[in-house]
């Protein structure tokens, strides 16, 4: 028998607001998705449920973060199974916008980072990152939390929403939490499912390629381990070595700041990304969690 008790779902911010305005003195902490929920989200509300007494997960599929020819309209929805993904984790509330209640009609007004979102994702998903700033500044004042959760697969994607939180005076705290990964290292991902069974076989090669590099980065080294994707079948979108913190690109060997190794290549029709970070014990911008 399962004793855990089911989440609520607020789907208006105004019920949302109703509940955050009761829970005034308790620290809340939301982990934001888009749904399609897997072990990877599974581990970002264990860690949130570990620190805070309120714990909020959003679930909105964002088409602002989709560009013309990209996967919304096939995007995995699976709201049964994620209330019972929610109800394992204890998660208190679930909130879970209509379109209309984040993008009412006469929408005009976006959060646009510009230097952090201009190189690896950005550089090939333009207006990507302006659609994921725009949402989750909305629903960090939506939600109003004390922590909020972001997963280091998406190290990018993290390192512009704490730009953002620091440029526009947010009052959160944010959190990064390790890839959560499969037996053989491929980074779980809600697109995954889009891979047939010889890509799924191949798709950890990503990881194990990003582990070769890591052992020693050179610029040598990323330049063979390019070739090494084109000949093993897949098309690489970018295979980049960055400093953690502006972005920059890296020409020489190692120091011991915090660097990015980071991958996005497609296989077959699916976009894969994955990530490494070297010296991760010395980012200071952000605490990080396993
Ligand atoms: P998404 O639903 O894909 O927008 O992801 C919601 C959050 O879960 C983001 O902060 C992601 O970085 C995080 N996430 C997705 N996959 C993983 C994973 N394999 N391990 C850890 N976090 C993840």
């Amino acid at each position: 028998m399962n004793s855990k008790k089911s989440p609520k779902v607020f789907t208006r911010i105004s019920e949302y607001r109703r509940w955050r305005n009761e829970k005034k003195n308790r620290s809340v902490g939301v982990v934001p998705t888009m749904g399609a929920l897997h072990l990877g989200h599974a581990r970002l509300l264990q860690v949130m449920r570990g620190e805070v007494e309120e714990s909020v997960l959003t679930i909105f599929i964002n088409p602002k973060q989709f560009g013309p020819g990209e996967d919304l309209s096939t995007y995995p929805a699976s709201f049964e199974k994620d209330l019972l993904v929610a109800r394992r984790e204890e998660v208190d509330v679930i909130f879970a916008p209509s379109m209309d209640e984040i993008y009412p009609e006469g929408f005009s007004t976006f959060v646009n980072e510009i230097a952090l979102s201009q190189v690896l994702c950005g550089a090939h998903r333009p207006g990507h990152f302006q659609g994921v700033t725009t949402v989750v500044m909305k629903l960090l004042q939506i939600i109003q939390p004390d922590r909020a959760y972001f997963g280091l697969k998406d190290a990018q994607q993290l390192l512009i929403i704490n730009r953002m939180v620091i440029d526009l005076n947010v009052d959160v705290e944010l959190i990064g939490v390790e890839t959560v990964r499969e037996p053989d290292g491929l980074a779980i991902s809600s697109r995954n499912c889009y891979l047939t069974d010889s890509e799924r076989e191949k798709a950890s090669f990503i990881y194990h390629l990003l582990q070769e590099i890591a052992k020693k980065p050179t610029l040598d080294g990323i330049e063979s381990a390019k070739n090494e994707f084109q000949c093993n079948g897949f098309q690489l979108q970018y295979l980049e070595w960055r400093e953690m913190e502006h972005l920059s690109e890296i020409s020489q060997s190692p120091s011991d700041h915090p660097s990015l190794i980071a991958a996005a290549t497609y296989l077959g029709k699916t976009r894969l990304i994955d990530n490494l970070i070297l010296n991760q014990d010395k980012i200071k911008s952000f605490r990080i969690l396993k």
